[in-house]
Formats: structure tokens, C-alpha cells, sequence
């Protein structure tokens, strides 16, 4: 035991399944159905493997600087890192670092709760209000820090920018980071605060709305201080985080921007028809502003509709959680793919 009283222990975030089955439904990490955009494909076949002899920029600066000009930034506001895990992880350690417990819902992306844990931030987890929404008075208290997800995750609940915004506005000496992980899927993002508020810091990844999952692309804006203070940080931990094809990717990625609007279209479409069919199935769940749809059963448990689902090679995300235990998260696959899903569960709850 002696060498075990010295390890710093940690309870590790679960992942959602990654199986690889032919044929499988794969619906339970919110991954995109289509693939990335075709210049992606372009850009590896082309670059030239002699090019990986030397190490990457280590400020990823092109893909910054597409970025900042996508969105109309400066490149140094703009941070970038290996999904947006590495981004917010690196934000925790970087700008939680007070003595009063950082604030997040207590229904959430369940990775904060395993960051507050490894650096060893005191937490407080705000429990959402009737309807699983965010109101801003409980995050008025005295406090260290607020990450929130707008939309949020596993919910889909989108909260209005005034809501957002009341949150900053009473938190100007903590930093408030907005996760906007499902923004692109029909929320509003935060972006247009940046300029009055010194303290928001958004953070985007390309997994979801992207296609890009497997390039492992995140990325923050700020303002420039806590853009140098993040890196700052990054550069105390490790230099070299993007590897060079993420890089040139998530560019050829920003520039095909009628594809991703495309993708979106699709995506959105796809996800009204399913909630018009899911209530006629019985189900019940929150508007939902995201690439997925948190569904409950008027009659059957979730866990027996996920298990049934399962055996089919149909895959959605249900959570062991008390609060959440009979919703399940199912996520926007293609139309066929969710066609098939539909004709699987007007079988199974006849
Ligand atoms: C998927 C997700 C992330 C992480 O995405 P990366 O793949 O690491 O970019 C972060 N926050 C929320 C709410 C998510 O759903």
C-alpha cells in the first residue's frame, strides 16, 4: 500500500460506446451521419508525408486565423486544442483556480464533474428547474467559476441569449465559459457578447456539427487576455497539440462552409420529422436545439427500450443517473437510419 497513498486517484469519465459492427446503427455519441467535407478528403491525399518529418505549429496558426476570420475575430482570440475536451480541460486549469466551487448544472456533459475531480476544484452542481432549464438566479451566489452547455447536453434545451447573458452580467469577477458544443444545430450562439463581457469564454468543437470527431479539432474564443492566459497554460502542459493533418483539415473544413450548411440542413430536417414521429410513438422530451432528441416513454421503461434497441444493433445513449434513468438520448442518424429505428420501435411498442 505504501507507493498506492501517493497516486493521485481519480474516478475516470465513461465515454459513450464505440462499437463497430457492420451494418450497426450507431446513434449514441452525436457523431454526424455524413462525412466531412469533400476538401478533407482532398487535403490528405495530398499533403505530402514529408511534411510530418517536422513538428506542427504549435498555435495551429492557420487553422486560428480561419477560424478568427470565419467568425469574425482576431486570431488572437481564438484558441485551438485536440477536440474540445483538451480545450475546456485546459480551461479548468487555466481559469478555475479560486477558493469558492465552480458552478454547473447538475444535469450536464458529465465531464465537468471528472475535471473539477483530477484538479481538485471545489464543485457545486445547480439542479435544473421543471423542464430540465437553467434559471440564472442560481447562479448568483458566491462562486469560483459557471460552465454551462447552450444547448445543453444530454437535454437538447436551448436557453435564450438573455438568460446567458444575465449569467455573465452577474459574474464579472469569474470566468464563464459557454460550451457550445450543438450551437451550430439551431441554438444562438454567444458570440455576440464577447464584446461587452471581458469574462466569457465559448468554446466549439468540430465532433458534432463538423463531422470531424475522429480529428480530435476544438477550439475557445475569448477576449485576447484569457486567450493568452489559456495558452499560457497549454504551453505549461504540452506545445505541440494539434497534429499537423487536424490542422490542415479543420481549415479545408471552415473554408467548404456551403457543405457544412448543407450537412446542418439535413441534420435539422431529419430531426423535426423525428420528434413528429417519436410523440406519436408515445414519446415525450424537450424541444430539442441539438443534433439529438432526450426522450422519454409514456409507458416503457428506457432501459428496456435501450436493450431492445441493443440487440438489434441499434445504439442510442441511456445513463445510469436517477434523474435521467428513463429518458433516452438518441442521436440524429441519417433518414434511413432513422427510418429504420422508427420501424423498429412501432414494432417493438405495439
Ligand atoms: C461532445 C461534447 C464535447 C466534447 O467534444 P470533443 O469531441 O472533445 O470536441 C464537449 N461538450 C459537450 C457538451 C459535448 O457534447
Amino acid at each position: 500500500m505504501s507507493w498506492e497513498n501517493n497516486v493521485r486517484k481519480v474516478v475516470p469519465y465513461t465515454p459513450g460506446d464505440q462499437p463497430n459492427k457492420a451494418g450497426m446503427i450507431k446513434i449514441n455519441t452525436n457523431e454526424c451521419p455524413y462525412p466531412p467535407a469533400p476538401g478533407v478528403q482532398k487535403v490528405l491525399a495530398e499533403t505530402d508525408i514529408s511534411k510530418y518529418r517536422l513538428y506542427p505549429d504549435t498555435t495551429a496558426a492557420p487553422l486560428a486565423k480561419a477560424l478568427a476570420d470565419y467568425y469574425g475575430v482576431s486570431e488572437k482570440q481564438v484558441f485551438v486544442g485536440v477536440g474540445s475536451d483538451d480545450v475546456i480541460s485546459m480551461s479548468f486549469l487555466t481559469f478555475f483556480h479560486g477558493d469558492k466551487p465552480i458552478l454547473f448544472p447538475d444535469i450536464t456533459y458529465s465531464f465537468y464533474d471528472v475535471w473539477a475531480e483530477l484538479y481538485r476544484i471545489p464543485y457545486e452542481m445547480i439542479p435544473l428547474h421543471a423542464d430540465f432549464r437553467i434559471h440564472a438566479e442560481d447562479y448568483k451566489r458566491p462562486n469560483g467559476g459557471i460552465i454551462f452547455p447552450n444547448p445543453n447536453a444530454p437535454t437538447g434545451v436551448f436557453e435564450d441569449l438573455s438568460v446567458v447573458e444575465e449569467i455573465i452580467a452577474s459574474n464579472p469577477d469569474v470566468v464563464v465559459m459557454v460550451d457550445e458544443a450543438y450551437v451550430d444545430f439551431g441554438g444562438q450562439s454567444a458570440l455576440p457578447l464577447l464584446n461587452k463581457y471581458d469574462n466569457l469564454l465559448i468554446v466549439r468543437t468540430f465532433s458534432k456539427s463538423r463531422a470531424m470527431a475522429g480529428m480530435r479539432i476544438g477550439f475557445a474564443i475569448g477576449n485576447e487576455k484569457l486567450i493568452k492566459y489559456l495558452s499560457d497554460v497549454k504551453f505549461s502542459f504540452n506545445s505541440y497539440t494539434m497534429n499537423l493533418p487536424s490542422i490542415l483539415c479543420g481549415v479545408e473544413a471552415v473554408r467548404n462552409d456551403a457543405y457544412f450548411k448543407e450537412t446542418l440542413r439535413k441534420v435539422i430536417a431529419t430531426r423535426e420529422r423525428v420528434k413528429k414521429e417519436l410523440k406519436e410513438l408515445g414519446f415525450t422530451f424537450p424541444d430539442s436545439y441539438t443534433n439529438f432528441i432526450f426522450a422519454t416513454h409514456k409507458s416503457r421503461s428506457a432501459k428496456d427500450i435501450y436493450e431492445a434497441l441493443k440487440v438489434r444493433d441499434i445504439y442510442v445513449r441511456h445513463f445510469n443517473k436517477p434523474e435521467i434513468d428513463n429518458y433516452l438520448r438518441i442521436s440524429i442518424g441519417t433518414d434511413e437510419e432513422m427510418d429504420t429505428v422508427l420501424a423498429f420501435l412501432r414494432d417493438y411498442l405495439k
